[in-house]
């Protein structure tokens, strides 16, 4: 299939914010892609080229960008750099330039998917000597060949800016309308959710239909989606919400680490499903001595520690020694950090998802001896309300944020990539006005005043509201930013701007600079009122408003382990809403 065919669907998605229209699109796109070309479809469309867990990062040195448009179109490269400046967009570059480019060679070639794929896998991948001149050649030979849309495309894909905002969640219902029905697009997220890779599963799909999927089974070394947590605002709506008895675990601030072990090797990724093997050493030599089983996959939260006073210190920690450049071993020194397992996904050959909860539990201790750095989150099993009260006040007391209530239920499966009713978190900010912390996506900044002049002043956060793929504005922040915050802003936000509300952000109200959703901080309120000025859930309460928080703060965690689309949803925000009137 030629590449200017999806090129050609990508700028049609693009001119559309309606989930709906963009299933669509994509169900006609996919439609006519051979089938062994479908995994790179995929791949190409959620701007990647490898699914997460693989690591394949996307990026080029903006200079040697220009420089390979300017090889192959020979537009003066002043008017490049010119372009470059005004545009901030390599793609909006590559277009322009081969528009202009002063005559077409007779020598092109008509680019394929998988010609234009396996250049941008061969331009990330280069290393090491000579790498510098290859990228340039593959990519000026790319833009040579390329028409001005195929080109805009192939820059911003290459750059990983593809910026189509097609949620997964669209990908899975286009896949299961293409390849299956409607009806069977829970069966192909169960799938994706167990295997974490959509190219894996448009294959299946487009190989062998439906019934290809039994062959996705979750494997050491390949990680599955987070399981996630409801909220309720009290411990006997809690006991009352699991049929009477729980496992109350604590609940850990950190970072959550899914942990894959075979033999010697382990493997650490994030809930974001990056792995970060490479920046916890000390927790590969741990897992490797306190692991009984011969495979695994266990799931915890690592905290940073005080190695004198043995105190959990603040998550942020943590998020120092993953950004650090410099030597890793003095970082993992500087910050040591405990992890503390609360699941078992599977153990010496056996997937345990499907077992519920009690079992998988026996079977981390099972495979687990402690130690100084290693220790299964604490729990208690209770039916009464009071003891539970009182363990809640243990842990709060502890410096912990809340605990975990989960299901004893025989079907307390563990349930990747959704949130359920079988786990229930509940935080000691519940019990003030506003339920809970949320997690918001920056979409839009006010310039700032007085001595925030010269800087951005307040910033336009959003919910996702996940049925739409849309992003809703709920508050104006501008408290909690201290002086490192508001000199970093630039640099978090400037990449991505926007010159007009992006369009998967529904806003009503006007701000100085917009973004395209990428930055998602944790936000406290006060409380959650209805407001005519924010498009948050609009007019699922009353006609005429939506819902919006008032007297927000920063709480000084950016959410890095977040990305837009898991910003807190506006259904979510709406049940916090309920909660509070109760
Ligand atoms: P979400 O509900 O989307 O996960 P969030 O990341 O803000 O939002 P939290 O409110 O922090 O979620 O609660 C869920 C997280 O709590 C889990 O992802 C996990 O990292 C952490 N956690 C800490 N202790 C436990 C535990 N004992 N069991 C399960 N999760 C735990």
């Amino acid at each position: 299939m030629d590449y200017l065919t999806l090129a050609q669907a990508y700028e049609k998605i693009e001119a559309t914010s309606k989930r709906l229209e963009m299933t669509d699109m994509l169900v006609e796109l996919f439609r006519n892609v051979p089938e062994s070309e479908i995994e790179k479809v995929v791949l190409l469309t959620q701007g990647k080229l490898a699914p997460d867990f693989a690591g394949q990062e996307l990026g080029i040195a903006e200079k040697l960008a220009l420089k390979a448009i300017y090889e192959a179109t020979r537009v003066n490269e002043t008017d490049i750099q010119k372009l470059w400046l005004k545009e901030g967009d390599l793609g909006t570059v590559a277009y322009e330039a081969v528009s202009r480019r002063k005559q077409t060679s007779l020598f092109t070639d008509t680019l394929s998917i998988g010609m234009v794929f396996d250049s941008l896998v061969q331009i990330s991948s280069a290393s090491g000597s000579g790498s510098q001149d290859l990228k340039l050649k593959l990519l000026a030979k790319l833009m040579h060949d390329s028409s001005p849309v195929e080109a805009k495309y192939i820059a911003r894909t290459l750059a990983g800016k593809l910026r189509l905002g097609i949620a997964d969640m669209t990908l899975v219902d286009a896949l299961a309308i293409t390849f299956a029905t409607k009806q069977d697009r829970d069966r192909v997220e169960l799938a994706y959710n167990t295997c974490s890779d959509l190219a894996r599963v448009a294959k299946l799909l487009a190989g062998k239909g439906l019934s290809g999927l039994s062959e996705i089974e979750l494997e050491v070394g390949i990680p599955l989606r987070a399981m996630l947590a409801e909220r309720l605002p009290g411990i006997p709506e809690i006991l009352d919400k699991l049929g009477g008895k729980a496992a109350f675990e604590y609940k850990y601030d950190g970072l959550r680490i899914q942990a894959h072990i075979k033999g010697e090797g382990v493997q650490l990724f994030t809930r974001q499903l990056e792995d970060v093997t490479g920046q916890f050493p000390d927790l590969v030599d741990i897992l490797k001595v306190a692991f009984k089983g011969k495979s695994g996959v266990l799931e915890g939260e690592c905290v940073p520690v005080d190695i004198n006073t043995g105190e959990m210190l603040p998550f942020q920690t943590v998020s120092r020694r993953r950004g650090r450049k410099y030597e890793l071993t003095s970082a993992v020194d500087e910050f040591p950090v405990m992890l503390y397992l609360f699941d078992c996904l599977y153990l010496n050959g056996k997937d345990l998802t499907q077992t519920p909860y009690t079992n998988r539990r026996k079977k981390l201790i099972s495979c687990i001896s402690e130690a100084d750095r290693v220790k299964l989150a604490e729990v208690l099993v209770t039916s009464d309300a009071d003891e539970a009260e009182a363990f809640f006040q243990k842990v709060i007391g502890k410096g912990g944020e809340g605990i975990m209530a989960k299901s004893l239920a025989d079907d307390s499966f563990y349930k990747a990539g959704s949130r359920g009713w079988h786990w229930i978190k509940f935080k000691r900010d519940y019990k003030s006005e506003m339920n809970d912390t949320v997690d918001l996506a920056v979409v839009g900044g006010f310039s700032g005043r007085g001595k925030r002049a010269g800087r951005y002043g307040a910033l336009l956060m959003a919910t996702y509201n996940r049925d739409e793929g849309r992003f809703e504005t709920v508050t104006k922040l501008g408290s909690g930013f201290d002086d490192d915050f508001l000199a970093a802003l630039p640099e978090l936000l400037d990449p991505h701007l926007v010159k007009k509300p992006h369009r998967l952000v529904n806003s009503a109200m006007q701000a100085d600079f917009w973004f395209e959703p990428s930055l998602v901080l944790e936000v406290k309120g006060a409380e959650i009122t209805l407001s005519p000025t924010h498009t948050c859930a609009w007019e699922l309460v009353r006609k005429g408003s939506g819902l919006a928080i008032r007297f927000p703060r920063y709480t000084g965690k950016v959410r890095q382990d977040k990305a837009p689309e898991d910003a807190t949803t506006s259904e979510e925000m709406l049940a916090l809403y309920n909660l509070q009137a109760k």
